[in-house]
C-alpha cells in the first residue's frame, strides 16, 4: 500500500498534531486513543512509515512488538483489568482507518461492553488521568 505521509499518526510523530503521550522509545509512540473502545485503549506505532503489516521491516516491527508488551503490562499494572484484546487490522476492509500500522491495546473488564471502534470522542482530562497512571506504572 502506498504510504500517505499526512495520515494523522504520520502528523502525530512529526508532532504537527497533538497526543497524549503513554511512552516514547527511539522507534516506537504509544499513546491514548481519542475515541477509545474501553478504557485505558492505547494505540503504539512504529515511527517508520509503512501503512500495514505487509508494508513495515521486521526490524520495525520487533521493536513495535515490545513496546506492546511492554506498555500493556503497564496498562494492566494501572487499571487491573479482568483481560487485555490486542488488535491490528490492516486495510479497510479489515477495520482499518488511519493507515499507518498501529497496535491497539485495549483492557477488558467483564461488566463492560466494548464500545464501537473509533465512534465516541473522550474528554482529554479522562485520557489524561489514565495515562498519567500508565506513565507511573512505566516508571516514568
Ligand atoms: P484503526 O481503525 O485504523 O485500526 O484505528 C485507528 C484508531 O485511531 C481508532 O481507534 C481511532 O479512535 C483512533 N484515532 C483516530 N484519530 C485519532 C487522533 O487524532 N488521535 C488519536 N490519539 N487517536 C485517533
Amino acid at each position: 500500500m502506498n504510504y500517505d505521509p499526512n495520515n494523522i499518526f504520520a502528523r502525530i510523530l512529526r508532532s504537527e498534531l497533538p497526543c497524549i503521550k503513554v511512552s516514547e522509545t527511539a522507534h516506537t509512540l504509544a499513546f491514548m486513543d481519542v475515541m477509545p473502545q474501553s478504557d485505558g485503549h492505547v494505540l503504539v506505532i512504529p515511527r517508520e512509515a509503512a501503512s500495514t503489516i505487509h508494508d513495515v521491516s521486521d526490524a520495525a516491527l520487533a521493536e513495535c512488538m515490545r513496546e506492546v508488551k511492554r506498555v500493556a503490562a503497564a496498562v494492566r499494572d494501572a487499571l487491573q483489568p479482568d483481560g487485555m484484546l490486542i488488535a491490528q487490522f490492516n486495510g479497510e476492509a479489515a477495520g482499518q482507518t488511519v493507515p499507518h500500522i498501529h497496535f491497539h491495546i485495549i483492557p477488558r473488564w467483564h461488566d463492560a461492553p466494548l464500545k464501537q471502534h473509533a465512534r465516541v470522542r473522550a474528554d482529554d482530562a479522562t485520557l489524561e488521568a489514565q495515562a498519567e497512571r500508565i506513565r507511573g506504572a512505566l516508571g516514568h
